[in-house]
């Protein structure tokens, strides 16, 4: 689109939090021309620290931002630690036990979001993005029951207009535009309320579970444990909402009460302090209500991340949930400008994958808040919710995945999870003999394994410092991980990419490069 003014634009995004920074990005990755404004001035603070796999292994380095992630000293996370339901001890899971999906990327972060929030929006101007901090969008414009614009407000209180092909909302649980799309409605069991502050110099879980997140549940609600530095813990109590009144009026009272009934929580910060400076050094209360808007879609607008749905805090999924649903709206933006596939083909594509990753997290959570089950109970509800995928998958395995967030198949950095897990099951079978098959495999496929850059060259950036890292380290005994890294670079070079799965009748599946769509 042609554009002398500065006021017209293919995209406007509302918002520059995780959803917003990275739908924008992906959009102007297209050579879109795309227009970002964002209400605060960026590092600001922001809840939700525990992130999945799935945002760190597959969205961070689309975006092209995983060495910027990885350098900047976030605490690694392998899984979680629960005292939950009828077990009278604490329960763990790995990521990595999500049988070989992860492999070698069995980690996400726990990220200190003023940090991680301002990497992908810096990122966004990086990539062509209109960045505006300290503009907050007003309303948006409406033209023959089509929405083609927003007016905003600058930081001296200016009032501004700007007309786009597409507005996205990405503006969080607060958002205004959402009801212009729909109705929101909350759920009838998920309406807690979450107070919150960060502790100085709590314990560490014992290894490997140092960075992992604590979840523990007592008689008015559970603890969230996350430690986001070497020194600093993100703590919240999620109780009932019955609780709100006393819990504003005297937060740190409250909080001293919450932590004085639990077992493991109240050990782990038994020489801890409340940080008293900084972004830090307050108390928070959030209402953590979920919700879901009756509809996600309407002529012009899109609603993305928080702006759309939220399901209850307990697994981590919040910006898994923004970014993947980041993801899926700018493939629509993009197959809306780019082909002419129709519009409402497009915003179907993405409305009915995003409805199903939430759906699944939703319905999951319903068991997992019957605390008179065990964690068994848990692994085959776990299962069940997945079992339309996954027939043969183990329940424990179906838990770990979908606490990862990959319980969507169909995406190709998800699905070729049937041949990873073969892969790994060969490699503890594995020999000598079967590392040579997999170098013939993989020098068939263009590639010398023994080469490790060549083999990087073809990778993204995470994967391909890995394969160096770790064939570098091979002597003549060769780890199973290597065995199985060896393996996806052999199944990479030989299928060119992992198979894209159709989820839906009549339905559209990612393109090549993964931002937009294309027919099955
Ligand atoms: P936001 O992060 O809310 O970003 C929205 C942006 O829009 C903000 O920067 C805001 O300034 C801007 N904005 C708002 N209005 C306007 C306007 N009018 N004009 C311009 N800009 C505007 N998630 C996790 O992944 N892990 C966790 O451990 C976790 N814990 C949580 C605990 C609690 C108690 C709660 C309530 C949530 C938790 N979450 C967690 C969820 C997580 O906070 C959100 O899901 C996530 O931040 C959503 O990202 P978003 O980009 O959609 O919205």
């Amino acid at each position: 689109m042609t554009d002398t003014s500065g006021t017209e634009f293919d995209l406007i995004v509302v918002g520059g939090g995780p959803a917003g920074s990275t739908l924008a990005t992906f959009v102007a990755m297209r050579d879109h021309k795309v227009l970002l404004l964002e209400r605060d001035r960026f590092p600001r603070h922001q809840i939700g620290e525990s992130l999945l796999p799935s945002t760190i292994h597959t969205i961070c380095p689309l975006l092209g931002i995983s060495e910027e992630i990885e350098n900047a000293n976030f605490v690694r996370k392998h899984g979680g630690i629960f005292r939950w339901g009828k077990n009278a001890e604490p329960w763990y899971f790995q990521f990595k036990d999500a049988n070989s999906l992860w492999g070698p990327w069995g980690y996400a972060y726990q990220v200190r979001r003023a940090e991680f929030d301002d990497i992908l929006l810096r990122n966004a101007a990086k990539k062509g993005v209109d960045v505006r901090q300290g503009h907050t969008v007003t309303g948006v414009i409406e033209e023959d029951g089509r929405v083609v614009g927003v007016r905003f407000t600058d930081e001296q209180g200016r009032e501004h207009a700007a007309r786009a092909r597409f507005v996205a909302d990405s503006s969080g649980n607060t958002t205004r535009i959402s009801e212009k799309v729909g109705k929101r409605e909350y759920s009838k069991l998920f309406r807690n309320v979450a107070l919150y502050t960060y502790f100085k110099g709590a314990k560490r879980s014992p290894a490997p579970h140092a960075g992992s997140i604590v979840c523990e549940a007592f008689d008015e609600g559970w603890f969230w444990f996350i430690p986001i530095s070497d020194e600093l813990t993100s703590v919240g109590a999620v109780v009932f909402r019955e609780h709100i009144d006393k819990i504003k009026q005297e937060p740190h009272a409250a909080m001293t009460r919450f932590i004085g009934k639990t077992r493991f929580v109240k050990d782990l910060l038994a020489d801890a302090k409340p940080e008293t400076e900084g972004i830090y050094g307050e108390y928070r209360v959030r209402r953590d209500w979920s919700y879901c808007n009756t509809r996600f879609t309407a002529p012009g607008v899109v609603l993305v991340g928080d702006a759309a749905c939220f399901v209850d805090p307990v697994f981590s999924t919040g910006v898994h949930l923004a970014t993947y649903s980041a993801l899926l709206a700018a493939r629509s933006i993009n197959t809306c400008l780019d082909t002419d596939i129709p519009e409402e083909r497009c915003f179907n594509e993405f409305e009915m994958r995003y409805r199903r990753e939430f759906g699944n997290v939703y319905q999951f959570l319903i068991a997992f808040y019957n605390q008179h089950l065990n964690s068994r109970d848990y692994f085959e509800h776990a299962h069940g919710v997945l079992s339309a995928d996954m027939q043969e998958e183990a329940a424990n395995q179906a838990f770990v995945r979908l606490v990862s967030g990959v319980s969507t198949t169909g995406e190709p950095f998800h699905s070729d999870f049937q041949g990873m897990a073969k892969a790994k099951a060969d490699a503890y079978s594995a020999s000598k003999e079967y590392l040579t098959a997999v170098k013939i495999a993989t020098l068939r496929g263009g590639h010398a394994l023994t080469d490790a850059d060549k083999v990087a060259a073809t990778l993204d950036d995470t994967l391909g410092r890995s394969v160096r890292d770790r064939i570098a380290s091979v002597g003549d005994f060769v780890p199973d991980d290597v065995l199985q890294l060896a393996k996806t670079v052999a199944i990479h070079a030989e299928t060119g990419r992992p198979t894209s799965r159709q989820l839906f009748v009549d339905g559209l599946v990612p393109g090549e490069g993964e931002l937009h769509w294309q027919e099955a």
